[in-house]
This record gives structure tokens, sequence and C-alpha cells, in this order.
């Protein structure tokens, strides 16, 4: 079986989002036939849409996996649902959410999954860790990320050093 480099992006602002981040990735380390290869700094964000929530915690992992991309869609829901999200309102604060930001260059449009990530390209808080860990990446298209990071609005955006 073929194994594929995907990189997924990690957000909390809820309930201590820093050990919600640093656990998902030890968890995501331990999906079935899938092992992390690395992972981004955290850094800080502040949120998309309501104002009214805490900022956010944010990383992105790279992995390796024997997984199809709906198969892992569907771990990493299932990781959302173990650390007990609750999706109240659109955009609203959560305890973790993980999207799938890439698949090899692979491209999916479906009905529960698009890959890349449609707001990947518009999200600083995605494109920076993103870089961090593959600055030569290239999406499907054929643009590399790094010329689209200097357009992005970067401020709240700030990296955490690391855990003492
Ligand atoms: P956004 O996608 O703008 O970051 P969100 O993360 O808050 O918003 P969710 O409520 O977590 O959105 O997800 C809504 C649905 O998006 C999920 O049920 C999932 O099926 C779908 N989805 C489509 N593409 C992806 C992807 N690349 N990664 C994760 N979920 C995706
Ligand atoms: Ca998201
Ligand atoms: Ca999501």
């Amino acid at each position: 079986m073929k194994s594929h480099r995907a990189w997924i992006g990690l957000g909390s602002n809820l309930d201590d989002p820093r050990q919600h981040i640093e656990q998902a990735l030890e968890e995501i380390d331990c999906l079935p036939l899938t092992c992390r290869l690395n992972a981004s700094r955290c850094y800080a964000s502040r949120p998309l849409g309501p104002q009214d929530q805490p900022d956010f915690i944010n990383a992105v992992a790279l992995i390796d996996t024997l997984l199809s991309p709906l198969a892992l869609l569907d771990q990493l829901q299932a990781l959302e649902q173990r650390h007990r999200r609750v999706r109240a309102r659109h955009w609203g604060p959560r305890t973790l959410d993980l999207d799938l930001l890439l698949f090899d260059d692979s491209v999916l449009d479906l009905p529960r999954l698009s890959v890349p990530h449609p707001e990947l390209t518009r999200r600083a808080f995605v494109v920076v860790p993103l870089l961090e860990l593959t600055p030569e990446l290239m999406l499907p298209d054929g643009r590399h990320l790094m010329g689209l990071a200097d357009t992005l609005d970067t401020t709240g955006l700030a990296p955490l050093l690391p855990p003492a």
C-alpha cells in the first residue's frame, strides 16, 4: 500500500487550549496506519468571525498515513469528539478543530471533504505554521505557498514558547 503525506491544521480556544493541542498532537501520532512526522510550534491567533470568544491556539502537523482521505477525516472527527467538541455556532469557540489541509497533491471536492482546505491560503494561522514545517511547500495547482504568505494579515499571530 502506498503511504501519503498529509498536513493537518489544529485549533482550540476553550478549556486550556494549549493542552488540547499538545494532546491532539500525541493522539494524531497514535491514529491507525499513521505516524506524525513533524509539528509546527503553537501559535496564538485572533478568532475568525465572532469576536466575543477567546483567542485561539493553532498548530499544523505533518503525517505519513496509509489511510484514505475520507478514512483520515473520520479519524480526525472522532478525535474532535473525544475532546468533547460541541458545534454551537459557525466559527464559534471549540475545544478542538482538526482540518485536513493538504493530502499529497490531491484535489478533492466531495460532500464531506474539500482538499486543499478551501480557506487555507487566506489564513495566516494556517500558512505560517505550514511554512515553518515545509518551507518549499507547493500547492496542487503549482503555486508556492511561500509566495502567498506576504499578502496575509498576521496581526495577532504570535508563536508560543515551547512547554517547560
Ligand atoms: P472552516 O472549515 O472554515 O475552518 P470549521 O472548521 O469551523 O470551518 P467545521 O464545523 O469544523 O468547520 O466543519 C464543517 C464540515 O466541513 C465538516 O463536517 C467536514 O465534513 C467538512 N469539511 C470539508 N472539507 C474539510 C477539510 N478539508 N477538513 C475538515 N473538514 C472538512
Ligand atoms: Ca477550521
Ligand atoms: Ca473543521
